[in-house]
């Protein structure tokens, strides 16, 4: 079973995190800032990890940083989890050592295509994490909101 680290300052945000992880099929576990993170990562080496960038003591920015400088951490997919949903982010994200980007609200099939993509379990491995055009998706969901 794959494990999944959710590094997330927010209680309701893990918690729902944890919820769709749990129903595809994976173990979790937590961290609620970049330095629990670390250690973590350190004790129980899970599979891939969701790293939020907005966090107390250790940003998610730090953390990505401190992960690549480790040799033996190289190859750990880190998910940038994101509320920023302004062009351009996206770009600084995959920049800075993230492996892919997704931004709140989460949808849940972005969320398991994107896991699937980097721990090589799903078919279509060209297709990486990609919502090309957030501000689309944000007039999508202002629409039906009704706004
Ligand atoms: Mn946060």
């Amino acid at each position: 079973m794959n494990e999944v680290l959710i590094a997330e300052d927010n209680p309701v945000n893990r918690e729902l995190l944890r919820e769709l992880l749990e129903t595809r099929g994976y173990s979790v576990v937590e961290a609620c800032n970049g330095e629990e993170a670390l250690r973590v990562i350190d004790e129980s080496r899970p599979d891939i990890l969701l790293l939020d960038l907005d966090m107390p003591v250790l940003d998610g920015f730090a953390t990505v940083r401190r992960i690549r400088e480790n040799p033996s951490l190289a190859s750990l997919p880190v998910v940038a989890v994101t509320a920023y949903a302004m062009q351009g982010d996206r770009e600084k994200v995959l920049a800075s050592g993230f492996n892919g980007y997704l931004s709140k609200p989460i949808n849940a099939g972005e969320l398991a295509r994107a896991i699937e993509c980097l721990l090589g379990t799903r078919d279509d491995q060209d297709a990486l994490p990609d919502r090309s055009d957030p501000s689309q998706a944000d007039e999508a969901r202002a629409a039906r909101n009704g706004k």
